[in-house]
């Protein structure tokens, strides 16, 4: 590693620029130090639970700190299974639900979840929300994008936002999207829809509220 003693600077010149040859070293050793070992760390852009702002944390990492707000953020990937005791998570990495899995009163804020059992509670997904099998999800469900796969039935009572949805298996709900709904060939969607597009597809049936 080359050494380098601090000196005092004089700039002869009141400007907003250095001398060349100043300019030049301290170019060089800017380089020199950001493509250290530090600089070659993978990170990853993530998005904090608590203030909602996005910072870089090492790809690696199971823990970090939010920046920001500086709340230690959890990024460790979760199985929740029929003895999970602990219906809280907070995690920037993704959950699963494991099959035969039954879990009320859950309060989720993770990346995506796939649910392969049967799950009620609070859920905000800043990806994707999946329901593998049937549920009736009594809570507040956000996600960025939602799933119903071709063997579930959902019910969700209070409805739920998303920026799309795509329903490849049967939905009641009233759903909230910013962006697209799309009903697949075999898709049903009964609820309310408040979107900027509502797309089914042949043998999809959408079926709104009679009043
Ligand atoms: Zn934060």
């Amino acid at each position: 590693m080359p050494e380098y003693k601090t000196e005092p600077l004089n700039v002869p010149y009141v400007s907003g620029l250095l001398p060349e040859g100043e300019r030049n070293r301290r170019v060089a050793l800017t380089s020199f130090r950001s493509s250290g070992a530090q600089g070659r760390i993978p990170t990853r852009e993530v998005e904090c639970y608590e203030c909602g702002k996005r910072s870089h944390v090492p790809a690696s990492a199971q823990t970090a700190a939010c920046v920001h707000c500086h709340a230690t953020l959890n990024m460790a990937d979760v199985e929740l299974n029929a003895d999970s005791r602990n219906l809280t998570v907070r995690t920037l990495g993704n959950v699963m639900v494991a099959p035969g899995a039954v879990l009320s009163r859950l309060s989720i804020v993770c990346r995506s979840m796939t649910v392969y059992g049967r799950v009620s509670g609070n859920i905000r997904c800043t990806q994707e929300l999946c329901f593998r099998e049937s549920s009736r999800v009594e809570g507040e469900l956000r996600a960025r994008r939602l799933v119903i796969a071709r063997s579930a039935e959902v019910v969700m009572p209070e409805g739920v936002s998303v920026r799309e949805a795509l329903v490849e298996g049967k939905l009641a709900a009233d759903v909230r999207a910013a962006g697209v709904i799309r009903i697949g060939r075999e898709g049903v969607l009964r609820g309310r829809c408040e979107a900027a597009d509502v797309v089914v597809e042949p043998g999809g049936q959408y079926i709104p509220p009679r009043n």
